[in-house]
């Protein structure tokens, strides 16, 4: 048999899902996310075993990514908000970036389900009102500046990395951006605990299953988030604020490998400071020596750009009154 014909009697074999997907095409795509699972499993073991070995598990830094969309289609997210952190379990949380994302429009007949998804959720106004920044260009090269060299793998929650692949891509406008990884969170927090628990001098206890990991995590404690939400999210629904998100998680990972570290936790780098909100925490962090994005900053403390609860709350449609603050803030070096 020829290997046209060969080709023409499997196509006629070949088994279709009720939307006339292919199965082979579904068992290739399984079999590459199995593949990418694994060399994911494997890297993060990697990286852990080895700031082990070379005992640098206390300073090794690590990135936490999450954000908020305005729609969702298929696997294409339309960003609303980013936000970032650099920690170590030395130094607790060392550096935040964040940023609001103001797309210039919604996709055609997709305007009710934003608006709807931000009424349920992060209740930032919907393009084209939303208000942030517009250039995606900019947006990726100060989140890479934030990153540094080499590129450090992004951690976030098992649920958003799709969404922060589907930003990442719209940023880099189908450019390369192979070097940014987003990885799983609990599986680096069990990784890490497993080996604090087995190399500590003291007898710690470990994680019976990732799964524990999962749950720590998603647990959200307001006493641990308090003062962590961006300006706009810290006058309500801070729960739904990817700032607040990325802190939340690092203070969850000190609280349970600190210990094992023998680290002490210090308020302010390992928790929020006692009585501090999230615009003077950012405020405090610009005069450390961010002083180039003072002005930047401080156009976000301003109260007259950062709508009130009153009118969140007496607002007919969030897609049309409610305006967000004018400008990203922004906490990198
Ligand atoms: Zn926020």
């Amino acid at each position: 048999m020829s290997a046209q014909k060969r080709r023409s009697f499997k196509k006629k074999l070949e088994k279709y899902t009720s939307q006339r997907i292919a199965l082979s095409v579904i068992d290739q795509k399984q079999k590459e996310l199995d593949e990418e699972c694994n060399t994911m499993i494997r890297t993060i073991k990697r990286t852990v075993a080895e700031a082990f070995v070379a005992n640098t598990i206390a300073s090794e830094e690590f990135y936490l990514i999450s954000g908020n969309y305005f729609t969702k289609i298929e696997q294409e997210y339309l960003p609303a908000e980013i936000a970032m952190v650099k920690f170590s379990f030395e130094n607790g949380i060392t550096n935040k970036y964040h940023t609001y994302v103001a797309p210039e429009n919604i996709q055609m007949g997709y305007q009710a389900d934003a608006i709807e998804h931000s009424t349920n959720t992060h209740r930032l106004a919907v393009p084209p009102n939303a208000t942030g920044e517009r250039n995606y260009q900019r947006i990726l090269n100060e989140m890479k500046r934030f990153m540094g060299e080499p590129t450090p793998i992004l951690f976030t929650f098992e649920e958003n990395i799709a969404m922060i692949k589907s930003f990442i891509r719209l940023f880099a406008n189908s450019g390369n951006n192979d070097d940014i990884k987003v990885y799983p969170l609990h599986q680096l927090f069990y990784e890490i605990k497993v080996m604090t628990a087995k190399n500590s001098a003291m007898e710690r206890p470990s994680f019976g299953s990732i799964n524990i990991a999962k749950e720590h995590l998603r647990r959200y404690d307001c006493v641990l988030t308090a003062g962590t939400a961006c300006a706009y999210h810290e006058l309500d629904c801070g729960k739904h604020c990817p700032l607040s998100h990325v802190q939340h998680w690092a203070y969850i990972l000190f609280h349970h490998i600190c210990g094992d570290l023998n680290i002490k936790l210090i308020s302010g780098e390992h928790s929020p400071c006692e009585g501090q909100s999230s615009r003077s925490a950012i405020a405090s962090n610009v005069v450390t020596g961010l002083t180039a994005r003072v002005d930047r900053v401080l156009s976000v403390q301003n109260d007259k750009d950062i709508p009130t609860l009153a009118s969140r709350i007496n607002r007919k449609r969030p897609g049309g009154a409610l305006k967000s603050p004018k400008i990203s803030t922004f906490d990198s070096t």
